[in-house]
């Protein structure tokens, strides 16, 4: 059977096909422009197969949804003899507030559930929403999962969650720390589970997703009981184009200094801070590395602020647990540079990490990178939220 993995931005559709019991991904896609004047665009890779940004109509998701099952079912590209190998959908929603914890099938309460939490992120849940819909629609009949990237933090005990703020701004507005990156984050942790060979629920580690976007979090017998992210995904280390955690009053001595709005300031924060803003390079760490070693010094400087800001989370992280079993590296950065993940672990001296020579080899796989003195050890496990909403749908599916 297979399980399609839809990624719906406003004006984008992601996905991915995937069998089981292989758990292999047969067919990986995007549709780009959606309704926009200028035309949409599909990508499709299919095995050795596959097409890029070719013109496609889709002047909406519902004709997007259609145009990938056509693209899967038939023409060169095709993976399947019918559509009714399609047994499920498993959508990313990024946030389920309070009230997903867990996967679920969509149903119309369910909905409603989502729709609640769109002031919460109103970029991405109504054209999560909207991706669910295009796909009923498409294939009616066929169950829809949701997989919220805010689920696996749910777990977090108050102390972590709650902010110092009025009593009100919780219990009226949902203001708390939510997290997000769940999805890798517990795929990453099962997968180590099952490397050592550990019940989940006997697992403690740090998990550390680096991509454009990076995220930690702390894990206790398998549950996160803390992560770096908060009500949004500005908050916890520096990233890309976002300046992570600062000091708060900043905000308005912004807004004031500079006569900027709200919105202003809100792009200022999310989209040109970070390694962007302070390098002046860009947002890609490949470039900011590159800078770095051509002598620029902003560059320089900025990459050990993000080393820096990334191994004190780990200190606390690992500070706070009884016990360790890893930290774990894991998304662009973090699997595939070792010498960003060598700065990090140098900032975290008083651990007693030890990297070994395999760290320079372990590039995109699964590995082991520390010494074998290293009183904590370290992994790189590739992360793969595509497959773990997949798993998520399938085991649901099954019930
Ligand atoms: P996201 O899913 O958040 O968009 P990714 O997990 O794909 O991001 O990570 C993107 C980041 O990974 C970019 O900053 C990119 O420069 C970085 N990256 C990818 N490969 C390497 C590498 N070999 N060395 C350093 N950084 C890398």
């Amino acid at each position: 059977m297979y399980i399609m993995v839809i990624n719906c931005g406003s004006s984008s559709l992601k996905f991915q096909l995937i069998s089981f019991p292989e758990e292999k991904a047969v067919a990986k896609g995007l549709i780009e422009r959606i309704g926009q004047d200028s035309g949409a665009q599909f990508t499709l890779t299919a095995g050795d197969k596959g097409f890029k940004k070719q013109p496609v109509d889709a002047s909406n998701h519902t004709k997007a949804v259609t145009a990938a099952l056509n693209a899967l079912t038939s023409g060169e590209c095709a993976v399947l003899e019918s559509k009714n190998e399609i047994k499920g959908f498993g959508h990313r929603v990024v946030h389920g507030g309070e009230k997903f914890c867990a996967p679920v099938i969509i149903d119309d309460e369910v909905i409603k559930g989502i729709e609640e939490c769109n002031e919460l992120a109103p970029l991405h849940n109504p054209a999560n929403l909207i991706g669910i819909e295009a796909c009923m629609k498409a294939l009616p009949g066929v169950p829809n999962v949701a997989v919220f990237d805010t689920a696996f933090h749910q777990t977090m005990p108050p102390k972590a969650f709650h902010y110092a703020l009025p009593y009100e701004l919780y219990e009226k507005d949902h203001i708390r720390r939510y997290g997000f990156h769940g999805t890798s984050h517990k795929y990453v942790t099962k997968t180590f589970a099952e490397l050592i060979n550990k019940p989940l629920d006997e697992v403690n580690v740090v998990t550390v997703h680096l991509g454009n976007g990076s995220s930690l979090a702390c894990v206790k017998d398998g549950k996160c009981v803390d992560t770096s992210m908060g009500l949004t995904p500005l908050a916890g280390v520096i990233m890309g184009t976002r300046c992570g955690d600062i000091d708060p009053a900043l905000v308005v001595y912004i807004m004031k200094k500079k006569g900027m709005s709200p919105d202003e300031v809100d792009t200022l924060m999310n989209k040109k801070s970070g390694l962007l803003g302070f390098s002046g390079v860009g947002s890609d760490m490949r470039d900011i590395e590159a800078a770095a070693k051509e002598n620029n010094e902003r560059a320089a400087l900025v990459l050990e602020m993000w080393a820096y800001s990334i191994a004190k989370y780990i200190n606390a992280y690992v500070g706070t647990l009884p016990k360790i079993d890893a930290v774990i590296f894991t998304a662009g950065i973090g699997e595939n540079s070792p010498g960003l993940r060598k700065i990090i672990c140098e900032n975290c001296a008083g651990m007693g990490i030890e990297l070994g020579g395999n760290n320079d080899n372990v590039r995109g796989e699964t590995g082991c990178v520390s010494a074998d003195n290293s009183r904590i050890p370290v992994y790189v496990i590739p992360t793969n939220e595509e497959l773990q909403i997949a798993q998520g749908t399938s085991a649901l599916l099954k019930q």
